[in-house]
C-alpha cells in the first residue's frame, strides 16, 4: 500500500521530466536494493541462481561438476557458474551467496566434512574459499536440510512453522522445522531422517547399519527388491518394460508397472510405502510437525505410494500426532535445494 501511494504521482502524468527522474531513482533504489545468489552442488550438476529480494529467480544457469577433477576444479566450476546469473556486479549488489553441498558438513565454519560423490573433499572449507572468491558472506547448509528449508520458505510448507521435509529418491534423507527453524543439532548435523531404523536387524544401508529406512524403502531397495523378485521367478509387467535386462529396472519403471495395474510392482510399492509411514510415525512422536512434505523421484508414484504411507502412519503414530498432520506432495520439484539455499541467506 505504503509502495502505491508513492506511486500515484506516476500514473498522473507518466511524461513529466520530474517524474520521470522519480521513476528513474525508484529503479536506482531497486537496483540497489538487495539481491542473492543461490548454489547448488551435487554429485554431477552445479546449478546457480540470483534472485531479486522477493526471492524471484532472475538468472539460473547450470553445468556438470565433474567431480572427479577434485575440490580446487570444482570450485572454480561454481564461481564459473555464479559469473552466468551475476552478469553485472555494481548494478547487482548481492547481500549474500547460499550454498548447498551434499554429505556431511558444518554449517557454522562452513567446513564440508566429506561428500561421497565429490572424491577428495576432505574438511574442504568452501564458504571460506568462496568468500574470497565471490566477495560475498557465504552461508552452507547440507542439501536435504536446504530442502527442508526451501519447502518451507518457497514450497509446500508455507504457513506452517513445524514441518518435515523427506526426499525419497536414490537415498531418503530429509530435514526437520520446528517452530519455524531447521533444527541443526549439537553438529550441524541433525535430521539424517532416512537412517533411523524401522527393522532391527534388517537390510544393510549405504551407511553400513542394518535396518535404516533407505536399506527398505528408497528407490534404490525398491529397485533391489523388484531384481530380487525377478530373479525368484516372480512374473511381472517390469520384465517387459526393461526388456528382460534386469540391471535397467529402477523405481520409477516399478512404478510406471504399478501405474498400470502390474500386482508385484503394486506390493513392492506397498511395501516401500508402509516402512515410510513407519518412519513417519516416529517422526510425529517426536516431533509433532503439522505438516510432512515428500519429495524425491520415488513420490512421482503418487497415491500408489502416499496411501500405504497414509495408512502405515495412522496405524503407527499415537491418535493425538494423527489427528492435525498434513502428509502432502512436495512442490518445488528439482529446484527445492536452489530454493534452499535461497532461504538459508534471505530469512
Ligand atoms: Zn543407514
Amino acid at each position: 500500500m505504503e509502495r502505491g501511494q508513492r506511486c500515484q504521482p506516476l500514473r498522473l502524468d507518466q511524461k513529466h521530466p520530474s517524474n520521470r527522474r522519480h521513476q528513474e531513482n525508484q529503479e536506482k533504489t531497486k537496483l540497489k536494493a538487495s539481491y542473492y545468489i543461490a548454489i547448488d552442488l551435487g554429485g554431477t550438476q552445479i546449478r546457480a541462481a540470483l534472485a531479486d529480494q522477493g526471492g524471484r529467480l532472475l538468472a539460473r544457469f547450470d553445468q556438470p561438476t565433474q567431480a572427479q577433477t577434485g575440490p580446487e576444479a570444482v570450485l572454480n566450476r561454481i564461481v564459473a557458474t555464479v559469473d552466468r546469473v551475476w552478469t553485472d556486479r555494481s548494478q547487482q549488489p548481492v547481500t549474500a551467496a547460499g550454498v548447498s553441498a551434499p554429505g556431511p558438513l558444518n554449517p557454522w565454519t562452513g567446513v564440508v566434512y566429506t561428500a561421497p560423490n565429490l572424491p577428495g573433499w576432505d574438511h574442504y572449507p568452501l564458504k571460506e574459499k568462496l568468500e574470497a572468491r565471490l566477495g560475498v558472506p557465504v552461508q552452507l547448509g547440507n542439501d536435504a536440510n536446504l530442502g527442508a528449508l526451501g519447502e518451507l520458505h518457497f514450497g509446500a510448507g508455507q504457513g506452517v512453522s513445524d514441518m518435515i521435509y523427506m526426499t525419497i529418491s536414490t537415498g531418503i534423507g530429509g530435514g526437520v522445522i520446528c517452530g519455524g527453524k531447521l533444527l541443526l543439532g549439537a553438529d550441524g548435523i541433525a535430521g539424517e531422517i532416512g537412517h533411523q531404523i524401522v527393522v532391527a536387524g534388517g537390510p544393510v544401508c549405504s551407511c553400513g547399519n542394518r535396518g535404516c529406512l533407505e536399506a527398505l524403502a528408497s528407490g534404490r531397495s525398491i529397485a533391489r527388491n523388484a531384481i530380487n523378485a525377478l530373479q525368484q521367478g516372480r512374473h511381472s509387467l517390469i520384465t517387459e518394460l526393461v526388456n528382460g535386462k534386469l540391471e535397467a529396472v529402477t523405481a520409477r519403471i516399478v512404478a510406471q508397472a504399478a501405474a498400470a495395474g502390474d500386482p508385484l510392482s503394486q506390493h513392492l510399492l506397498d511395501e516401500a510405502g508402509y516402512y515410510i509411514g513407519i518412519g513417519i510415525a516416529n517422526l510425529l512422536n517426536l516431533f509433532n510437525p503439522r505438516r510432512v512434505v515428500l519429495g524425491g523421484g520415488v513420490t512421482r508414484a503418487g497415491e500408489l505410494l502416499f496411501a500405504p504411507i497414509r495408512r502405515a502412519v495412522q496405524t503407527n503414530a499415537l491418535p493425538i500426532f494423527t489427528e492435525r498432520v498434513e502428509i502432502v506432495p512436495a512442490a518445488l520439484g528439482d529446484d527445492v535445494v536452489l530454493y534452499g539455499a535461497l532461504a538459508l541467506v534471505m530469512t
